[in-house]
């Protein structure tokens, strides 16, 4: 007869939120199990990929407060680990002067003091080469951003959370959650008892959260993600420190564009539309949309012009959006000992 292992903490999912998680619970001595329902690492949620943008440039106050202690935990595991994570490329974010999104970051930007530049149509051009600025758009600079490696963070911090005696278990699909004042879950290749239990499926949030009578608004959507070439090679990249960018959601667009510089496929930068389509998170395949794409062709063809105008690779990945587009960090309501972490896109 197999024994039920037991823990301290149980952690659904290894995607960047849950292996962050378990990483941190370790670092307190807590015995942990990470939990991840594919073969690590994977390509079928919203971590991975070699790039993400990392800024204080936000619309609210409280993100730019957080990143203060963000940026330091990042550093904290570049030392601990040995090993690079972040390069720092400044953010550019463009978009109409007189609109609200523009504004509100321009704000946060100057309230909060962090190292940033105001650029005007006169010195754009010898800032920030190869790119268009639109008339009536402003642009300003978040020196502080960059780019983070994504997949080697991911690996990074499930190599730590292991080194503090952190358990993970890949290819172990949780099927059933019983809570009570010890939580029982279950796998597809065991069962697991812990005092604590942390949700953070990504996009299957909700599938899990059905075993706790509870479900989230949330909306999971496919997002096309371009990466287009350019006409001189070394135009656009992050050796020569071009920046991250942002394009704020204006006349031309609904939801914002952003990019980053030229990496991971050498020649090719990555720029993206900040929406999708809805999909089932199994069966995104089936979902083939890409009238975000002709947008972006659009912007492309008008503000970078020493880009090839129609994407040379597209791979795709899922975003998880709540309604007011800020995520769920919380204790379950019925259950205080069952926490989620949900909806970060
Ligand atoms: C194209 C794109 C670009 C982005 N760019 C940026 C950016 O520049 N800057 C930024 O800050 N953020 C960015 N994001 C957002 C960021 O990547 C996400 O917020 C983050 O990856 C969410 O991580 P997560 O751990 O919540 O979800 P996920 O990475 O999806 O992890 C959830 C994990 O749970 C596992 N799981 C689910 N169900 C089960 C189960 N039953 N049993 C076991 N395991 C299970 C899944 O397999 C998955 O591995 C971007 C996202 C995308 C898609």
């Amino acid at each position: 007869m197999s024994t039920i292992e037991e823990y301290d903490c149980i952690v659904i999912g290894a995607g960047v939120q849950g292996s962050f998680t378990a990483c941190q619970l370790a670092k307190q001595s807590r015995k942990t199990l990470l939990l991840e329902q594919f073969v690590l690492p994977h390509t079928r949620g919203s971590s991975h990929g070699q790039t993400r943008i990392i800024r204080k440039a936000y619309m609210q106050d409280f993100y730019t407060h957080m990143m203060e202690e963000c940026y330091e935990l990042w550093a904290q595991l570049e030392r601990e680990a040995g090993i690079k994570l972040f390069r720092q490329t400044g953010l550019l974010v463009m978009g109409p002067e007189n609109s609200e999104s523009y504004q509100l970051i321009k704000n946060t930007l100057q309230k909060n003091k962090v190292p940033m530049a105001i650029l005007n149509h006169d010195n754009f051009c010898q800032h920030i080469p190869n790119v268009n600025l639109a008339v009536g758009n402003g642009a300003v600079v978040d020196l502080t951003a960059g780019v983070l490696y994504a997949d080697r963070a991911l690996k990074t911090v499930q190599g730590q959370f292991q080194k503090l005696g952190g358990v993970i278990r890949d290819k172990e699909k949780v099927i059933d959650i019983k809570p009570g004042p010890v939580v029982t879950v279950s796998t597809s290749a065991g069962v697991y008892r812990a005092n604590r239990v942390v949700i953070t499926a990504g996009p299957w949030a909700n599938r899990l959260l059905a075993h706790t009578g509870l479900q989230l608004p949330l909306e999971v959507v496919k997002i096309n993600v371009c990466y287009w070439k350019e006409k001189v090679p070394g135009s656009y990249d992050v050796k020569k420190r071009f920046p991250c960018f942002l394009l704020t959601e204006g006349e031309e667009t609904k939801d914002h564009i952003y990019g980053l510089p030229s990496n991971e496929y050498p020649g090719l930068m990555k720029i993206c539309y900040h929406m999708g389509s809805e999909t089932d998170p199994d069966q995104r395949d089936k979902q083939t949309d890409r009238s975000d794409i002709d947008i972006l062709k659009r912007f492309i063809a008008r503000c970078f012009p020493g880009l090839v105008p129609e994407p040379a690779v597209v791979e795709s990945c899922l975003y998880t959006l709540t309604p007011d587009d800020h995520f769920v960090l919380d204790c379950h309501p019925s259950y205080s000992n069952i926490v989620i972490g949900a909806g970060f896109s």
